[in-house]
């Protein structure tokens, strides 16, 4: 290799008057530069540079972790527990080929890197993205979670068949222990072909009492693994959309009613996620319903918990809101996309459901939307847009093997036509896992985050330092379509949704955002 860039293994520490690593916390000083746009009556646009000083504080210790997943016994939720398993206890595994090691690839904390800057010789130093600030260790998260299914882990690990049979083995004596809780289930929100599974449910179907066990279950794992913070994570099955109604769930207090009196729009992910709130947990939403209903983000706003959603943007949609992202961005008129999936795990069987495969078609279809709009120049108005086509087919042959083909077609220059065709295939699961243990582990960094700001003359606008907002839009790179905060617009492209995490650790730590002009050696 002949870049001359290296990676350093060692933790990044900034020396800057403006940065002070404390016992407890660090500090940055962080001036924010920012552009105010005004579009005028002739078209013009008016920008004007803004800046403001804003003042980052990170406790320093992560602590001590709890991963609960709904839907702990499902695909994702075995093959996150036995890669977590597989790395703490240094399994090796045979297969035809060869021997193979545990890790985390496909996950940003952990197999990822981040430019710092130029060192004397003018080689390119990088660090792996995990040693910027103190972040928790997935091998040491403690793993538990709810499944509707009774079956151990080890027994639902081998239904999954997504890890080779000699790793399942090896893992069996460390997860046959491993039960899921009972589940707040409902059968009107998932797919009746998803029946036979419920064998391991609530023996209530009171909505309030099903919210008590609930948050029961999260006081009772956190105190009996002694563990300090907790996030929950939705991997269970998509659920049909809950109906949004005044009175019922468009406010906290409505909601709260509505889970005493078990009305039936009460979705059992929204009995979850409010356990999760009252009980100060984070709460991510990995399927596309809409499990954060009005009264559920007013709810999080009230008690300051941190919520994130929706739907794990793990696959095709990544690659779309890429390639997307290339073509718009390069002046390509993308006029159709069609693209198939076709995949036959317990996931896929369930999508086979017309309701159920609603809020999914939804979501895959509107993750590239604002990369479109983004370019007036090609698409001019809503009726000048992409002929979109999704399609997904249930294979029970390939398993977790999820096929993905697409078709892209462009108009290039002087209407020739540029058609790009893609195939992937990869085992769903494994592309899910590491996002599920990012997601975990950024949630946990962000909540030990707060700020205060300093606006021009005005001097210190917040006296005092709060937490980020509560929808936590930075995570939008691993959300088909991100929740965001009041007023903030949605982000699909994956460069920008990665370069928005690495800015904030960066700015975390007061180095200014990557901007990629390497000045210094252009205009020496
Ligand atoms: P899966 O069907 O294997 O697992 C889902 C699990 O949820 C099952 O074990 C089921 O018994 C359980 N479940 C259903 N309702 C429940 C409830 N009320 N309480 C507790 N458990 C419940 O599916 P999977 O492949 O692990 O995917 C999980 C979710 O992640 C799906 O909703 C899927 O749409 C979403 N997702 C997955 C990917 C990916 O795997 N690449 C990408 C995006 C979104």
């Amino acid at each position: 290799r002949t870049s001359g860039s290296t990676t350093a293994t060692g933790l990044l520490k900034v020396v800057s008057p403006d940065v002070k690593y404390e016992a407890d916390f660090i500090y940055a000083s962080y001036p924010y530069r920012t552009v105010n746009a005004v579009v005028q009556e002739d078209g013009d646009v008016r920008a004007e540079p803004v800046e403001r000083l804003y003042h980052f504080r990170t406790a320093v210790r992560p602590r001590k972790l709890g991963l609960m997943q709904v839907g702990w016994g499902g695909n994702n939720g075995t093959t996150v527990t036995a890669a977590v398993v597989a790395n703490q206890q240094n399994i090796t595994w045979e297969t035809r080929a060869q021997q193979h090691l545990p890790n985390y690839n496909g996950s940003l904390t952990q197999a990822s890197t981040m430019r710092v800057g130029f060192d004397a010789q003018g080689r390119d130093i990088f660090v792996p993205m995990k040693s910027v600030l103190p972040m928790v260790e997935p091998n040491d998260i403690v793993l538990g979670g709810w499944d509707i299914s009774g079956c151990n882990l080890a027994d639902a690990m081998d239904k999954a068949k997504v890890l080779e049979p000699d790793l399942r083995s090896k893992l069996r004596p460390f997860m046959e222990d491993m039960v899921p809780l009972r589940a707040a289930f409902d059968q009107q929100f998932i797919a009746k072909n998803q029946q036979p599974r419920a064998t391991n449910i609530l023996s209530t179907s009171d909505k309030g009492e099903q919210l008590e066990q609930l948050r029961k279950d999260i006081r009772n794992f956190k105190s009996t693994k002694e563990l300090e913070y907790v996030v929950i994570i939705w991997t269970g099955n998509s659920e049909r959309y809950a109906t949004e109604i005044t009175g019922v769930n468009d406010t906290a207090s409505n909601l709260m009613t509505a889970i005493k009196e078990s009305h039936q729009e009460v979705s059992p992910s929204t009995l979850y996620c409010v356990a999760a709130i009252l009980e100060g947990c984070p709460y991510v939403n990995g399927s596309p319903q809409n499990t954060f209903v009005p009264g559920v983000v007013e709810l999080a706003r009230e008690r300051n918990v941190m919520i994130c959603g929706d739907d794990f943007k793990s696959g095709q949609t990544k690659m779309k809101s890429v390639l997307v992202d290339y073509l718009i961005g390069c002046g390509f008129k993308i006029k159709t996309m069609v693209t198939y999936n076709h995949l036959g795990n317990n996931d896929m069987y369930q999508l086979t459901d017309e309701v159920m495969w609603k809020p999914k078609s939804a979501s895959k279809s509107r993750v590239v939307e604002d990369i479109v709009d983004s370019n007036g120049v090609l698409y001019k108005g809503n009726e000048d847009s992409i002929d979109h086509i999704v399609v997904v087919k249930y294979v029970p042959f390939l398993g977790d093997s999820k096929r993905d083909v697409s078709e892209y077609t462009s108009e290039g220059f002087m209407d020739g036509h540029y058609t790009t065709i893609m195939h992937n295939e990869c085992l769903d699961s494994a592309l899910c896992a590491p996002l599920i243990l990012d997601l975990a582990i950024f949630v946990e960094l962000f909540s030990r985050v707060q700020y205060a700001v300093e606006e021009g003359d005005a001097g210190l606008r917040k006296d005092k330092y709060s937490g980020m907002e509560t929808a936590l839009s930075v995570l939008g790179f691993y959300m088909k379509i991100p929740r965001v905060p009041p007023g903030e617009p949605i982000v699909s492209a994956l460069g920008r949704q990665k370069a928005c995490i690495e800015n904030l650790l960066r700015a975390l730590v007061g180095l200014p955002p990557e901007n990629n002009l390497l000045l210094e050696r252009k205009c020496p």
